[in-house]
């Protein structure tokens, strides 16, 4: 996987190898050189030769995560296998003011986990204990490596599921979702992450081991939980989540539905949940879309169709009866020409496929792609769909639509070939041009796939210098010495004890030379 804002099939950088707005987030080689020595003297007499690794060509395997377009070698890489293990080199990090990064499965599509040269890259990945799956109290205890899928796998036989499943699902790791704030399908009806996560085990920067919530729906006190859910590893490293599992539904019923155009099955969503229906999952594809997932997949998709929606309903079965009945209704008032019902795990899974495969599917019929990830209301789909295709038509940079409709969650794939002059900088300008329109329409500059290095610029165009200053404060109170993931997220680090609210001055980072003022 490489990319810009996401999975791009261009191996190697397009735009330059490091982010040219956030220098601040990635170091400069050869610094804290001492200080990574003494941390690796430490994580070397913990664990195995094999999880510590520092030979110059090992290291450039963790250089990038999903967004492979930006790229740094990490000056040391450790693979603990317990919270004793990692506490302890995060407390070293924390005595040598070393900078640490954690990795779960690099799957990422904004650069989070992306290292840093004068830093150490902690990874996850040999922390992969379910420890107990506690059917009584529809909770599961797991470690941040932990596969997503795995969990589904080892809660069905208890009749249960975890219902956060992004289209990754069977790569990335519980860790990463939980910093990622991790979105899916089936968030429409179930929610994000942040409302499956009910506690997690947290080394601090300075490497305490703290438990933020737990077995308990709620905890009296400020929602911590809530805070470092999503923070994009800024404020510690989870080692462990308690999640919530979820019955499996007596039935289940998955629908394709083809429309001529996407103005037509947006209005169909649109129906379908004024109506008070609520699908498992709502997701649209546009003819680009459509056509790329059916080269890669043969999908079969609805011939000649310019939207499909692939449409889930689960539930009890008189329930999910009654409600096909609805979906089939509002959808053939707003225009469908095919409506297919899966009538078994086969169909199903085939229909899923072409949806799933999509981010992929793209490269079938573009050398290179951004994947753009924004949200607006819902019932702004179609104004800003228009306007998608506007910008496409005037710059000539094509675009493909793949999203979660039913939570507006939108997925440009913005398409180009790297290897024409001036297509690569023509495609960011359209991607960030959909960024803002996202923004003026009431919506957020990402979904689901996180702020990370991508998008720290556009930061300041939906909060004001006081909000990010706020945010900065929460930051410096659990990381006052800025070494948990420095320089992602914020589009300037502050100095923690920096009083904050208007600058009279520049930033003393800024006049050193060390960070841009947006
Ligand atoms: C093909 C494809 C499809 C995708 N589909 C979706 C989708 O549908 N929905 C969606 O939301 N995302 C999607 N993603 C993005 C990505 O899979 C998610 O963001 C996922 O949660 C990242 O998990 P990871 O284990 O790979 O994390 P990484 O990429 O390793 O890390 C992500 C961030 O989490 C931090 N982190 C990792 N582990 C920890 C930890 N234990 N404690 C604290 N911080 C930590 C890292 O520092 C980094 O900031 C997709 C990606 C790909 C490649």
């Amino acid at each position: 996987m490489s990319g810009t804002h996401g999975t791009q099939t261009t191996a190697g950088p397009v735009l330059g190898d490091t982010p040219p707005e956030a220098t601040s987030a990635t170091g400069e080689a050869g610094d804290n050189a001492a200080g990574i020595a003494a941390v690796g003297r430490v994580a070397r007499a913990l664990m195995p030769e094999t999880g510590v690794i520092a030979d110059p060509t090992q290291l450039r395997t963790y250089e990038c995560d999903g967004l492979a377009h930006y790229r740094v070698t990490p000056a040391l890489v450790v693979l603990p296998e317990t919270t004793e293990q990692l506490a302890a080199v995060v407390r070293a990090c924390s005595e040598h003011g070393v900078p640490f990064v954690a990795r779960g499965s690099g799957t990422g599509l904004s650069g989070g986990a992306l290292p840093r040269a004068d830093g150490v890259l902690l990874v996850t990945s040999r922390m992969r204990t379910i420890r107990e799956v506690r059917r009584a109290d529809q909770r599961a205890i797991v470690e941040p490596g932990v596969i997503n899928l795995d969990v589904t796998r080892a809660a069905t036989p208890e009749g249960y599921y975890y219902a956060p499943d992004p289209s990754s699902q069977q790569i990335c790791s519980i860790g990463g979702n939980l910093a990622e704030n991790s979105g899916g399908a089936h968030c429409l009806k179930y929610g994000f992450t942040s409302n499956h996560v009910l506690g997690t085990e947290l080394i601090t920067p300075q490497g305490d081991v703290v438990q933020l919530g737990g077995l308990a729906p709620d905890s009296p006190g400020y929602d911590l939980l809530g805070t470092v859910v999503g923070s994009e590893g800024t404020l510690g490293i989870a080692t462990t989540a308690t999640v919530r599992l979820v019955r499996l539904p007596e039935e289940v019923r998955t629908l394709l539905v083809g429309f001529h155009t996407t103005d037509d099955a947006g209005a169909a969503t649109s129906a379908i949940i004024s109506a008070g229906v609520l699908p498992a999952a709502i997701e649209m594809m546009d003819a680009l879309a459509i056509e790329a997932a059916e080269a890669a997949v043969h999908c079969n998709y609805p011939d000649g169709a310019g939207a499909v929606l692939v449409i889930e309903l689960d539930g009890a079965s008189a329930e999910v009866e009654h409600e096909y009945a609805l979906v089939e209704q509002f959808c053939q008032q707003n225009g469908s020409f095919e409506l297919r019902l899966a009538t078994d795990a086969t169909e199903r899974a085939l229909i899923w496929r072409g949806r799933k495969s999509a981010f992929a599917a793209v490269g079938r019929i573009s050398p290179d792609y951004i994947v753009q990830d924004g949200v607006i209301p819902r019932t702004a789909l179609p104004e800003v769909l228009r306007a998608i295709a506007e910008l496409s038509s005037s710059s000539g940079v094509r675009v493909a639509n793949v999203f979660h409709a039913g939570d507006g969650n939108l997925h440009p794939l913005v398409l180009f070939d790297g290897e024409k002059d001036g297509a690569s900088e023509a495609a960011e300008q359209v991607s960030g041009a959909i960024l803002d329109l996202c923004i003026t329409h009431g919506g957020a500059i990402t979904g689901e796939h996180g702020v990370g290095v991508d998008k720290a610029a556009y930061m300041p165009k939906m909060f004001t210098d006081d909000d990010l200053d706020t945010m900065q404060l929460v930051r410096c109170a659990f990381d006052p010495g800025n070494i948990s993931n420095p320089g992602k997220i914020f589009p300037t680090p502050r100095l923690c004890g920096e009083v904050p609210g208007k600058r009279k001055k520049a930033h003393p980072l800024v006049e050193a030379g060390l960070a841009d003022a947006f």
